[in-house]
């Protein structure tokens, strides 16, 4: 680079500093977030277990819950609970292979009881309701009694939120909304589920 490039490129970069410091200073809300991991691509559920993981890291107590139990038993349980991470999971396993409706409602009850629970636990700081969309997709839960609890929670508790398709009201009320989207998955190509990425 010529001195005139470079000293072009370091003017550029101080200016960039300056307003991404500007937006720093301005930011000094401190309070608990509703984030959202939404669309069809992979990485919604190890996004939230990722935070559950980062929190935990600092000495927080959070807490699991999920709505759909996949065939396999998922590896960020197996540390996380290690770690005092409670897991609360969807006694039947709601999977796309179960036809009892009724049951299936039943148990999407009972994992809410206990998320309610943990939505109004000071002691928690961060409550993962992993595929929870979907219940509210299936009209398993009632929405208006999943918005009442996520405002009513602790001031300071953050949740995260995953699953396809996310109703609009919740992203309304979510303050960090981000989707994925899939470009492509090995499963299109014929790869089965892999332990440690899928599940
Ligand atoms: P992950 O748990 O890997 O972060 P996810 O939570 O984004 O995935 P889900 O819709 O909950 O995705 O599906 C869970 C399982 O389905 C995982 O095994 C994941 O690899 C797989 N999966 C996710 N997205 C796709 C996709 N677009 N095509 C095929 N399989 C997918
Ligand atoms: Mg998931």
């Amino acid at each position: 680079m010529t001195d005139n490039k470079q000293a072009q490129h370091k003017n550029r970069m101080q200016g960039i500093k300056e307003k991404v410091d500007q937006r720093i200073d301005d930011a000094q809300e401190e309070r608990g977030l509703i984030i959202v991991i939404t669309g069809n691509g992979k990485g919604k559920s190890t996004s939230g277990f990722g935070t559950v993981a980062r929190a935990v890291g600092h000495g927080l107590n959070a807490a699991v819950v999920q709505f759909i139990k996949g065939t396999w038993a998922c590896g960020e349980r197996n540390l996380l609970e290690n770690a005092g991470v409670n897991f609360d999971v969807m006694a039947t396993g709601f999977t796309w292979n179960t036809q009892d409706k009724a049951q299936d409602i039943a148990a999407a009850q009972t994992v809410w009881k206990r998320s309610k629970a943990l939505l109004s636990d000071d002691n928690i700081d961060v409550v993962l309701l992993d595929e929870l969309t979907y219940m509210l997709s299936f009209k398993y839960l009632n929405l208006d009694e999943v918005i009442a609890a996520l405002k009513n929670r602790p001031a300071h508790q953050h949740v995260i939120i995953t699953g396809r398709a996310c109703h609009r009201a919740i992203i309304e009320l979510a303050d960090t909304v981000s989707e994925v989207q899939s470009i492509k998955h090995a499963f299109d190509s014929g790869v089965k589920a892999q332990k440690g990425i899928d599940w």
